[in-house]
């Protein structure tokens, strides 16, 4: 029982990883936002793909993680529409997914 729980925990760490490998990898370039469905309502950056990948590295990195930051990855659609964009590869999707679960299967919420 312990072993399956650290090795969930391995997962999870791993995971988390590739997060943060993602997030550093970012240039900040902008590419990816004018396609952002969440975006274009909100009409705030925060609730785009450049303001979720620093709400995420504000967390993974810093320990960070502000009300409106939850409400930015909450928002999120995962539609992948930034995926496309991005010259990086970078999967803010799927990054935003790992960091949804964290959060609730550590009750930080
Ligand atoms: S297009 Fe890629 S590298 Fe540029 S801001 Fe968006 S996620 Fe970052
Ligand atoms: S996956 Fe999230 S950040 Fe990317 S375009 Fe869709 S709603 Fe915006």
């Amino acid at each position: 029982m312990e072993d399956a729980q650290s090795k969930d925990e391995e997962i999870v760490n791993e995971k988390i990883k590739v997060v943060l490998d993602d997030a550093l990898s970012c240039a900040f370039c902008g590419n990816c936002e004018w396609v952002c469905p969440t975006l274009k309502i909100k009409k705030n950056r925060i609730y785009g793909p450049r303001g979720r990948i620093t709400a995420i590295l504000n967390f993974v990195r810093e320990n960070v993680l502000t009300d409106g930051a939850v409400d930015a990855i909450f928002t999120c659609l995962q539609c992948g529409a930034c995926v496309t964009q991005c010259p990086a590869n970078i999967r803010i999707d799927e990054d935003v997914r790992t960091v949804k679960s964290y959060l609730i299967n550590k009750n930080m919420l």
